[in-house]
């Protein structure tokens, strides 16, 4: 009846399972080890040793298990080994080897069985190899990061040094321009365009402090605080009155004098340059600027929207870049003013983008984090 059930329980267990001599010869195997080794029958294996089936140095390695087993006569336990097959297949084992002995409790050799779990070391290779790749990869990203911030630092520098060293110059032209005006002996068409001399230069007077306040907040943190930006942006409009009277603009501000905890600098410049665009880039006869605030539970999104020339989908995510302008050289500009209005709105943790608008022209949202 014993008898039996071993036999039962050999012949069915998914396991390869065989016995061998104290020489370690193949005394039997299960089905299974047969079929797995390549035989047909496991009467074949019969007499066989791991020479005959393994690498040499491989099946030293097995033999040196069954005599520690033999010595000790205790059983080693789901042990894990690489075994390579004569066709050269590499495969993986859970294994057991224990001390068999005869019916009067003489011991006459092991009883070894063993689990295929090539699929899984596979498995867990792979994963192994992917996590060192994902290692190299985290490590290659810091590497950028380090070397972009410490670009970004040399460009701030940079940005603050030349912006410091224009103000001087734009100073004169203004200066002499207006001094130049004073003269009696100017005819009409000479203090028209000194007049636009000085206008531009008080323009571009702004911009250079705008651009030094950037650079410095890149510097050196300001602190956020509470901030009316409704007044922020009636005092950019005041700013860009000449172009705006110019070209017949209306601007709608829908916001109220609510203080908004942001940069409040930088917020103006973001305002200043969306505004400035919106009328700039407009065709109609009457273009019309409108600002709108909603609150959201983390965060504040702000709309600048144009009935402008708009912006193709293609370009919607170009124009943030440095130096990126989609018109020739009749609108004037330095193609900077989206880029530092991106560089603005990520201080204040947000994102800004472009959608259509419903008739022509661009929609400018961005948003600030709630939490400064
Ligand atoms: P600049 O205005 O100095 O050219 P910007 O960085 O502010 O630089 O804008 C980049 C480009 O994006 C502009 O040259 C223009 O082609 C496009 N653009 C920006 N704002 C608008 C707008 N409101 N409507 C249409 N095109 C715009």
């Amino acid at each position: 009846m014993e008898k039996q059930i071993l036999n039962t329980f050999i012949g069915n267990i998914s396991h390869c399972v065989w016995w061998k001599d104290k020489n370690s010869v193949l005394l039997g195997c299960n089905e299974n080890l047969a079929e797995f080794l390549g035989f047909r029958a496991p009467e074949q294996l019969i007499g066989k040793t791991d020479f005959d089936i393994w690498e040499a140095k491989e099946a030293e390695e097995s033999l040196k298990i069954d005599k520690q087993v033999l010595s000790s006569g205790k059983p080693i336990l789901n042990y894990v080994e690489r075994k390579t097959k004569k066709n050269g297949e590499i495969a993986w084992f859970s294994k057991s080897k224990a001390p068999l002995y005869d019916e009067d409790n003489i011991l006459i050799g092991t009883v070894g069985w063993h689990n295929d779990i090539t699929h899984l070391k596979n498995l867990e290779l792979s994963i192994d190899d992917k996590n060192i790749k994902l290692v190299e990869y985290n490590l290659q990203l810091e590497e950028a990061n380090k070397k972009i911030e410490s670009n970004n630092e040399d460009l701030e520098r940079f940005t603050y040094a030349a912006s410091h060293d224009l103000k001087g110059p734009i100073r004169n032209v203004k200066s002499f321009a207006q001094l130049l005006k004073g003269k009696n002996s100017l005819g009409q068409d000479s203090i028209e365009y000194l007049e636009i001399i000085i206008s531009s230069a008080s323009r571009m007077e702004v911009l250079v402090n705008n651009v030094l306040t950037f650079a410095r907040a890149g510097i050196s943190e300001v602190e956020a605080e509470p901030a009316n930006i409704r007044a922020i942006i009636f005092e950019k409009i005041e700013d860009i009155r000449d172009l705006a009277e110019r070209k017949s603009a209306e601007i709608e501000v829908n916001l109220t004098s609510k203080p908004i905890k942001c940069y409040p600098h930088l917020i103006g410049l973001v305002f200043y340059n969306l505004i400035n665009n919106g009328i700039k880039f407009n065709e109609s006869t009457k273009p019309k600027i409108e600002i709108n605030l909603i609150e959201e539970s983390d965060f504040y999104v702000f709309e600048v929207s144009d009935n402008g020339i708009g912006i193709k989908p293609e370009s919607v995510e170009q124009v943030f870049e440095p130096f990126k302008r989609l018109v020739g050289s009749t609108i004037p500009g330095s193609g900077i003013g989206l880029s530092i209005c991106k560089r603005v709105v990520e201080i204040h943790r947000g994102k800004i983008w472009i959608e259509k608008n419903k008739e022509s022209g661009s929609i400018f949202k961005f948003t600030i984090s709630k939490y400064l």
